[in-house]
């Protein structure tokens, strides 16, 4: 099968899905191969779903007269579909990446253009070779503007989704220790994350830049397509202002709250303000939407349990993203517990930087330390390290925490929302 002759099927399509589960009367079901994985079962079965094709890479589940189509590999071929289906896209394509931060921002984002404009965004953290992919082919011809995620872990993988997305917006969130095994450092990560830049500077599009941060500003000094916040000399000047635990923006005359915890929310907040006033959006529109956004996905969600306050941060974790969770945490008023879980994918540093985490949260003055998993434990010497979730659920049995606010951030590996009920 050729990728110009499916073309027209998939416009006929409902939606594109790599789960058999998902799929629906009317899916294009692509048939991934995989270990323990029958993909003959799968596509009959999507088959009976009533999909409207099914994309197989065995030859041998190849049916001809049928709709089971063959291709020599799945992952090409969804990637070709996605370009061939961006480039008749007439749409504004903002891409997004970043350490941390791109998920909230991308919601963010997207709640405040939805406001004016039919959005389409990366679902949930699809942000890779086949999530990007995915999310280009769920933009139908109802969508006036789109969000795309672009996570990545190794150099030349932004590169590559930028080939396929072809944003004509871009953003970089931060730039942050996270994946250093992957980037090879911090300056790995820097110059990594900075493929999107390159990206946009080599085909004239717009770069978005917060220009309080400094490496952002040092990449794109000599640029001049840009849409600029951060300072008072930007062209979108906020100033942060919090409400409770809860941090916000201030812009000319209007306090736009936020239901989302720590300053660096804040920089979040402020790219999705600027997209909205760049888009013509009003204020009272962009206000509106910010402050109806719940994070419901364990990113800086703040939660009441009785009389307590946690904060839920436990979908990932990296020295970054730590520190500033940390730093924002000292300013919750009452008694303090943090829970810190392994900072997985450190490679070489990892030891150093859990030790410099700990370092810094001795600092900090909280009430109690407590840590999961064995990298923290080889530097924490204390009680209160426990090699994993299960241990420190048999001592929250025994002894309950009592103080007023807790803190819960962790790699994803560690799994650290299992303590939430037994808090
Ligand atoms: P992933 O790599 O898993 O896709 P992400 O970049 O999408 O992560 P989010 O899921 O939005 O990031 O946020 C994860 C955590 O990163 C948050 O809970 C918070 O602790 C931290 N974080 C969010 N925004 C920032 C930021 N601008 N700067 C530093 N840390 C941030
Ligand atoms: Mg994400």
């Amino acid at each position: 099968m050729n990728i110009s002759e499916f073309y027209p099927i998939y416009l006929q399509s409902k939606n594109v899905v790599i789960d058999s589960r998902n799929v629906e009367s009317g899916s294009v079901f692509f048939a991934f191969s995989g270990e323990s994985y029958n993909a003959a079962e799968k596509a009959k079965e999507a088959i009976e779903k009533g999909a409207l094709a099914v994309i197989v890479e065995d030859e041998k589940y190849y049916e001809p007269e049928s709709n089971i189509f063959y291709v020599p590999s799945t992952l090409v071929f969804l990637q070709r579909l996605s370009i061939l289906h961006r480039d008749q896209l007439n749409i504004p394509i903002i891409g997004l990446t970043g350490s941390n931060g791109k998920t909230t921002t991308k919601e963010l984002i997207s709640t405040v253009l939805s406001s004016k404009f039919k959005t389409q965004f990366t679902f949930g953290n699809l942000n890779n070779h086949i999530g990007v992919p995915l999310t280009l082919l769920s933009i139908r011809k109802e969508h006036e503007i789109a969000v795309i995620e672009m996570g990545a872990n190794h150099q030349k993988e932004i590169e590559m989704l930028c080939e396929i997305a072809k944003p004509n917006i871009g953003y970089i969130t931060n730039f942050g220790k996270a994946h250093l095994e992957g980037f090879g450092g911090y300056e790995g990560v820097i110059k990594g994350k900075s493929e999107l830049y390159n990206y946009l500077i080599k085909n004239g599009q717009k770069i978005l830049v917060n220009e309080n941060d400094p490496i952002q500003n040092e990449k794109t000094k000599d640029y001049s397509s840009k849409i600029t916040f951060g300072t008072s000399n930007s062209e979108y000047s906020f100033e942060p202002i919090y409400k409770d635990n809860f941090v916000g923006v201030q812009y000319q005359g209007a306090k736009i709250f936020s239901n989302l915890t720590g300053k660096y929310n804040y920089d979040n907040i402020s790219a999705a303000v600027a997209l909205g006033l760049y888009f013509d959006l009003n204020i009272e529109e962009i206000k509106s939407a910010i402050e109806n956004y719940f994070p419901s996905n364990m990113r800086s969600q703040v939660q009441k349990k009785g009389e307590k306050t946690l904060v839920l941060d436990t979908y990932n974790a990296n020295p970054s993203s730590m520190l500033v969770s940390l730093e924002n945490f000292k300013s919750f008023e009452g008694s303090k517990t943090i829970i810190i879980g392994d900072m997985l994918e450190l490679g070489e540093e990892s030891s150093i930087e859990h030790q410099n985490i700990i370092d810094f949260a001795k600092s900090c003055g909280f009430d109690e330390i407590i840590t999961v998993g064995p990298h923290f434990k080889a530097v924490h010497q204390s009680v209160n390290a426990f090699l994993n979730t299960a241990e420190l659920i048999e001592r929250l049995q025994l002894v309950p925490i009592t103080k007023d606010n807790i803190l819960l951030k962790a790699s994803r590996g560690i799994a650290l929302e299992k303590v939430i009920d037994f808090l």
